[in-house]
């Protein structure tokens, strides 16, 4: 099982010909809404890759919409509640070339509280996972539950703040990171002290540290033409979490993570584009 702590937004995309410069009005030539978040999208690529997931968030009076989302993926939305503030949401403008810029507002996803993460954790079994990243609050607090009942804890440091990966950091099994990600750590701690940390690096593949051993597992990313890369990396944390937690090996689960990530930067969007573990048994034996 993996209690899955995240992010839910509402995700409003508007393609124009070219972003706005301040103090510039433009009318977009398209506007869809879907379902985003770093957290839904871990939790849909977790399911996906074939794990049981209960999703653990708060949305807004305004979120119903995103909860059937949720549920329709097959994620266990029992403990996603209903806080007294609207929904988390993003706006994306993407300009004709692919480029875009993203305002997020946090909203209901920063109105957890402790007490509804210990009961969503209350009949989590010691060898469930945890799996977090930085768009919510109580992760320090939920960290420190998860331990205490035997869980793994991985943590996407994503987007990275230090003072959020030193409250977690006691707690954590896997911190998994991006390049840019790894580099602000490093920069602040020579020692990382994690047992394991994951680091993906965009079409080039991503490693393994075992930090006790300092033994490394390099797996390198699949040639593929890539459309749009936007939420490889939660593609990535979902699939390779869902695999230890089914009892793949480190490098089997990081293999097919690459294979997933793989598909997804092939089709348009985020969690939509997120492929079946039937999809990434096809491509891995073609
Ligand atoms: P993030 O989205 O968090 O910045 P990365 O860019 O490191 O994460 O991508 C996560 C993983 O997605 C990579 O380790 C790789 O396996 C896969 N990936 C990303 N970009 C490509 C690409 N252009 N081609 C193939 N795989 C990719």
């Amino acid at each position: 099982m993996i209690y899955s702590l995240g992010s839910i937004n509402a995700d409003h995309v508007y393609r124009l010909l070219h972003l706005p410069t301040p103090g510039e009005t433009l009318a977009a030539d398209t506007c869809t809404r879907m379902l985003g978040g770093k957290g839904a999208n871990q939790s849909i690529a977790a399911v996906r890759a074939g794990a049981c997931v209960v999703h653990i968030g708060a949305l807004g009076p305004d979120g119903n919409w995103m909860r059937d989302a949720l549920a329709d993926a097959g994620v266990d939305v029992t403990h996603v509640t209903e806080a007294g503030t609207a929904s988390g949401h993003a706006i994306v403008m993407v300009d004709a070339s692919g480029e875009n810029t993203i305002v997020i507002h946090p909203g209901a996803n920063r109105a957890l509280n402790p007490s509804q993460i210990e009961v969503a954790l209350r009949d989590a079994r010691p060898g469930d996972w945890l799996l977090m990243q930085n768009e919510t609050n109580c992760q320090g607090e939920a960290a420190r539950i998860a331990r205490s009942q035997g869980l793994q804890v991985a943590y996407s440091a994503a987007p990275f703040d230090m003072d959020a990966v030193r409250a977690v950091m006691p707690f954590v099994s896997l911190l998994i990171l991006n390049a840019v990600e790894d580099a602000q750590l490093l920069q602040e701690m020579s020692v990382v002290d994690v047992p394991m940390r994951l680091v993906t690096r965009g079409a080039k593949g991503a490693e393994w540290v075992d930090e006790k051993s300092g033994k490394a597992v390099f797996v390198p990313a699949f040639r593929v033409p890539a459309i749009e890369t936007t939420g490889a990396g939660d593609c990535f944390a979902g699939y390779a979490v869902a695999g230890l937690a089914t009892g793949f090996a480190p490098a089997q689960a990081l293999r097919r993570a690459s294979a997933a990530a793989a598909l997804q930067v092939q089709r348009p969007g985020a969690s939509e584009a997120i492929p079946t573990a039937a999809e990434v048994d096809a491509f891995l034996n073609a």
